[in-house]
């Protein structure tokens, strides 16, 4: 199986390649963030619950996004693998997919990063605003919290793939494309 991590900050380009990928290696695509928004649409439990933290640019709690992640990953027989998207964003997630996946035989085989300037960041979640009906991106103090929340619970996660040798970075600047072709230039 190729179990990818797409990894990167808010904005960095991890949906839009993940559709690229899954379509070359036949892989699954799971996206906390989007599992999230469609609960949130069919006004359940959950939805609710996930909205409190999204609309404050916060993390979702581990447990609760760990739980929803496995069962996920359960829907699915046979797969080639799957491109996790969004997913892991805090070391605690990160050793939990770890545990899950080795108890069925499946590891991650890497995570790309996709390294992105800040300002460059910024104005992409902004423009995304105008299409994606995102409240997230279009206010630029929850995108400020969402930076900083990446930097200061989400970037260690590289860190963890790093020193199992799994880490591989990636430029996200350029065109689509170009970034696609780099990306798959790692995955071979
Ligand atoms: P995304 O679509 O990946 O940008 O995620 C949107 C929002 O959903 C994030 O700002 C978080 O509030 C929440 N979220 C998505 N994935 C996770 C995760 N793995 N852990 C905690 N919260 C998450």
């Amino acid at each position: 199986m190729l179990n990818v991590v797409l990894f990167g900050p808010p904005g960095a380009g991890k949906g839009t390649q993940s559709e690229r990928l899954i379509t070359k290696y036949g892989l699954v695509h799971l996206s906390t963030g989007d599992i999230f928004r469609a609960n949130i649409k069919g006004q359940t439990a959950l939805g609710q619950l996930a909205k409190s933290y999204i609309d404050k640019g916060a993390l979702v709690p581990d447990e609760v996004t760990i739980g929803l992640l496995t069962s996920e990953v359960e829907k699915h027989e046979d797969p080639k693998g799957f491109i996790f998207d969004g997913f892991p964003r805090t070391t605690a997630q990160a050793e939990a997919l770890d545990k899950y996946l080795d108890a069925r035989n499946t590891p991650i085989t890497m995570m790309l990063s996709l390294v992105v300037p800040e300002d460059e960041l910024k104005t992409r979640l902004l423009e995304r605003a105008k299409t994606s009906g995102r409240t997230d991106d279009a206010d630029p103090k929850i995108i400020e919290n969402r930076i900083a929340t990446y930097h200061k619970e989400t970037a260690p996660v590289a860190n963890f793939y790093g020193a199992q040798d799994k880490l591989h970075t990636i430029d996200g600047v350029g065109s689509i494309d170009s970034i696609t072709e780099r990306l798959y230039a790692v995955i071979g």
